[in-house]
């Protein structure tokens, strides 16, 4: 009788072919620039080239790069074009990439500190490193009051720190307390979509987030938020938290932490500060005056898969008191228990977070700090900002262009003199065009186009090309 197949691939099959696929993505980041930025694919196109049908037996996995390239490629995004300039980048690096296969490959459920010992305590050393990194107050450290936690994204810090702002607000009691209706929620009105999201996952309801006014650079008026704040207090209701933005969305504005931490302060209002993309440029002291005013928040959060060349997810989030977040989130379940978590003498992360399984994120935070060094990522933040200083000089020297507002690091906003119509019509067909990709916003009810430098191997000439491409496309139009 012959012995059945095990089905699983063998170490060594798995050695040979994951050479094979290193030296396929190797390959890629080689030719990047030869594909399209932008997917110029229709919907569906890419489902309708795919089997209708899963197979019944394995199939040999030689086959599965060549159908990458031919099935998959075409309706890829490349994020890690240097001539990516849309939305905030989503910025890779080799050791992120490695880091993340080690992660993949050691497998790691990290829920607990007894699940893997070393996930944790690396997760909780390496924040401690960033905290400094990027200049953040002692409380935020592991050392202090507070701590770091990853999590997959802004969002989801967004919305743990909305729900421990909740219950720290409630006595920790608020199914019970009955304020259900009356808790009440600020940011400006540029705040990321996430905040609105969070606010309604959190039962606060939309009707309870105060979008505040902004003054000429997009950033919050606190006088406003003061104003409101005192409004909602005589109408009966109970203002729990706010949310500045370091680095809003649309036009990279920063609101003023201090003033706003001290109404935060004064009021016994959580303050949460989202820098998710910006956060990265603190790493330079002469860029580490955004975070002024943060010995006044209660969390905040950056994204490394965001700026800091840690491929995606990877956000940072840091709160000033950890027991706040962990009585929030925490509950133990007898299948949970353990000598470890009983003993109080560790960091058991599925109380810092939504899910409760979680992944081995630290390695490539790790990886890429250490192989960058903090000389090393402040030499690229320096240069992405640089470039796109000299990109907003342009634009604005430029008769057909006007900036809409002074960038303050990486990220321009412009438009055509010509209106909303051409400029989104500039905007199109730069995109189809796949030499480069932008994205826009509105703002003061007007189509903006935004450039923001921020890829990786983005290096002086795809940012003057880009800059030809938009001139000449603009000229045809
Ligand atoms: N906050 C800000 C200021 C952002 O710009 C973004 C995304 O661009 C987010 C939050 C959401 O980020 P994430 O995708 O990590 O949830």
């Amino acid at each position: 009788m012959s012995e059945k197949p095990s089905y699983h691939m063998t170490p060594a099959e798995f050695r040979r072919l994951g050479r094979q696929v290193v030296d396929w993505i190797a390959d890629y980041y080689e030719r990047i620039e030869s594909f399209p930025v932008l997917a110029q694919v229709e919907p569906g196109q890419i489902r309708a080239s795919l089997p209708p049908a899963p197979p019944l037996q394995g199939e040999p996995f030689e086959t599965f790069l060549d159908d990458v390239e031919r099935l998959i490629l075409p309706g890829i995004t490349h994020w890690q074009s240097p001539n990516f300039f849309a939305f905030f980048p989503a910025n890779a690096s080799g050791p992120a990439i490695l880091g993340e296969l080690l992660s993949a490959g050691l497998g790691v459920q990290g829920m607990l500190w007894t699940t893997s010992p070393a996930c944790t305590e690396l997760e909780t050393h390496v924040l401690d490193w960033f905290a400094d990194m990027l200049g953040l107050p002692a409380r935020f450290k592991s050392t202090g009051t507070g701590g770091g936690v990853i999590q997959d994204s802004a969002s989801s810090a967004s919305l743990c720190a909305l729900l421990a702002a909740r219950e720290r607000a409630t006595g920790y009691q608020t199914n019970e307390s009955g304020v259900q209706g009356r808790l009440v929620a600020y940011a400006s009105n540029q705040v990321h979509s996430s905040v609105e999201k969070a606010v309604k996952i959190a039962g606060l309801g939309r009707q309870n987030l105060r979008l505040i006014e902004v003054d000429e650079q997009f950033a919050m008026r606190p006088e406003v938020l003061a104003r409101q704040i005192a409004e909602d207090r005589r109408a009966g209701l109970i203002p729990c938290f706010v949310c500045a933005t370091i680095g809003t969305t649309s036009s990279g504005a920063v609101d003023p932490v201090p003033e706003i931490g001290r109404i935060c302060r004064e009021e016994g209002l959580w303050l949460h500060v989202d820098a998710a993309m910006a956060g990265t440029a603190a790493i330079c002291p002469e860029f580490r005056f955004i975070h002024d005013g943060l010995e006044q928040a209660d969390s905040y959060c950056t994204n490394p898969h965001k700026w800091m060349f840690t491929n995606f997810d990877c956000d940072c989030f840091f709160v000033a008191d950890r027991a706040a977040l962990i009585q929030t989130l925490s509950i133990l379940p007898e299948y949970l228990r353990n000598r470890a978590t009983e003993s109080g003498a560790v960091i058991d992360y599925r109380d810092w977070q939504i899910p409760l399984g979680r992944r081995f994120r630290a390695l490539k935070l790790w990886f890429v700090i250490r192989y960058y060094g903090i000389e090393g990522l402040r030499y690229h933040i320096r240069r992405h900002i640089a470039l796109a200083q000299e990109f907003a000089r342009w634009v604005e020297a430029s008769d057909q262009f006007e900036l809409v507002v002074r960038p303050l690091l990486n990220l321009v906003c412009f438009r055509h003199v010509g209106g909303d119509e051409v400029s989104r019509e500039l905007m199109e067909r730069l995109n189809r065009s796949g030499k480069l990709y932008l994205s826009h916003t509105v703002l003061d009810g007007r189509f903006t186009l935004r450039f923001c430098v921020g890829q990786t191997y983005t290096e002086a000439q795809h940012v003057a090309r880009a800059w030809q491409q938009i001139q000449e496309t603009a000229a045809a139009l």
